[in-house]
């Protein structure tokens, strides 16, 4: 190239010497008064000429490297002189295709993490305007809408407590903690500000639904007030007869049945007890196996262990069904037999009946109680299975803890099944559990 231009200018500055010292030669010999206006008129014309010149040359010089393609410059070799530029370019284009490649994974990455976050991840500029949410967000606040981007925080929660947090993030370096209800749910909010040396450029928001948690905490604080409550009527009793008989204040007939009273409520604290280490064993889910067990036959196994208290009331036990192979843990099952015969026995009438039936159904085994009993009034029937809850003490007397049903429900989640009732007043009660015959996967337990 430079060769081109160096012959091109040579060429240019000969011709127009050339030119010009010959017409000033002949000038001069024939008109030489003229000599001036004609060698301005020279200089005007060489220099147009030059100027017509050097515009072709440029352009034919540019054009070239205007067609550059920056992406593969080192396809393009049009000058020997552009090539260390083009080299430079070639290596800056790999460089940055290095560093966008590492920012492209970096914000996969970043997306496949909080795409599978349980909880919800906003991140806000400093003017509180979206510049990333997750789906568990919008999942825990209710939020239909799925282009919140660039939106304000405000369109998606108006929640004063939720408002409250953010403010208190973006005044402060802390994190700022509030929980607050939101659509039936308890939400806990964490937020905190993002700084760099330059400055606040925004606020991280972690929302989480805690609604599980703080249901269990408000049943097991329940929980342990009805346990002292439950305690203190037997104790109170057992303490206010043996103080009698320890003052000498009982007469000698009464002695025996202050006793029996003692015993019994002594026998009803055990029951606690043991239901109340039951029930903690089932909520932490500890030490269970699960086996192949054939119902049928452990079916019978229970009624012949629980026949006796049935005959004391002439009561009739009709097992029905086939032998059913399924993956169960026999501790509980146990106890699922055991409450809901012992229920249908207790709140029987005297030569009622009982009718158990075991049957499969899709993967399913289906087993029934059914007792000719007292029945179970419509308003009480989906209150049985809450712990504690007798539905009427005045009518049947304190028969029970009333432990035994939360303790079934409890033992049906763990193998990952259902239980219902169904009864009519003073007629009969029907429980229904359904257990699968396979266990699969993880176990929910709701109290
Ligand atoms: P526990 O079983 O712990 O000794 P409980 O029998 O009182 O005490 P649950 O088995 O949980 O407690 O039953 C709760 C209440 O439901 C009982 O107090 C009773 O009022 C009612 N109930 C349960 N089963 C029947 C039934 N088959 N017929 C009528 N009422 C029932
Ligand atoms: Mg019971």
């Amino acid at each position: 190239m430079k060769n081109i231009i160096f012959i091109a200018v040579t060429l240019l500055c000969i011709v127009s010497v050339t030119i010009t010292a010959i017409l000033i030669r002949y000038i001069a010999q024939s008109e030489p008064t003229r000599i001036i206006p004609f060698t301005v008129l020279i200089v005007v014309g060489i220099s147009i000429t030059a100027l017509f010149a050097a515009n072709i040359i440029v352009k034919k010089i540019v054009e070239p490297i205007n067609k550059i393609d920056l992406e593969n410059p080192e396809n393009c070799d049009i000058y020997e002189e552009l090539s260390p530029l083009l080299k430079r370019i070639s290596e800056q284009n790999l460089i940055v295709a290095r560093q966008m490649e590492k920012i492209k994974k970096r914000k996969t990455q970043f997306e496949i993490i909080g795409e599978n976050m349980q909880e919800g991840l906003l991140i806000l500029d400093k003017d509180d305007r979206i510049l990333y949410y997750n789906k568990s967000a919008t999942r825990i606040l209710d939020e239909k809408n799925d282009n919140l981007l660039k939106k304000n925080i405000f369109v998606l929660c108006r929640n004063e407590y939720f408002r409250r947090g953010i403010k208190q993030a973006k005044e402060s370096d802390e994190q700022i903690i509030y929980s607050f209800e939101i659509n039936n749910k308890t939400i806990e909010m964490i937020a905190r500000s993002v700084a760099t040396s330059k400055g606040r450029i925004g606020t991280t928001v972690l929302i989480m639904d805690v609604s599980e948690k703080t249901n269990r905490e408000k049943l097991r604080r329940e929980f342990s007030a009805n346990v002292s409550h439950e305690l203190k009527t037997p104790l109170s009793v057992i303490s206010g007869y043996a103080e009698i008989i320890s003052n000498g204040l009982a007469k000698k007939e009464d002695i025996s049945d202050f006793g029996t009273k003692i015993y019994s409520e002594a026998q009803y604290l055990l029951e606690l007890i043991n239901d109340i280490i039951e029930l903690s064993n089932l909520d932490e889910s500890r030490g269970f196996t699960f086996e192949k067990v054939n119902i049928y036959e452990f079916a019978k196994g229970v009624i012949s262990r629980i026949e006796e208290k049935a005959n004391e009331k002439n009561i009739n036990i009709k097992l029905s069904g086939s032998d059913i192979i399924i993956s169960a843990i026999p501790r509980l099952l146990d106890e699922i037999f055991s409450n809901l015969l012992e229920n249908a026995i207790k709140y029987n009438k005297e030569n009622g009946s009982v009718s158990i039936n075991i049957e499969e159904k899709e993967n399913f085994v289906i087993l029934s109680v059914e007792d000719t009993g007292i029945g179970i009034p419509k308003s009480k029937q989906s209150r049985v299975f809450e712990r504690f809850f007798r539905v009427d003490t005045s009518r049947t007397g304190r028969q029970g803890t009333g432990l035994g049903l939360s303790i079934v429900k409890h033992a049906v989640q763990i193998h990952k099944g259902k239980v219902s009732v169904s009864s009519v007043e003073n007629s009969w009660t029907k429980f229904v559990v359904e257990l699968p015959l396979e266990l699969k996967g993880e176990t929910k337990i709701t109290a």
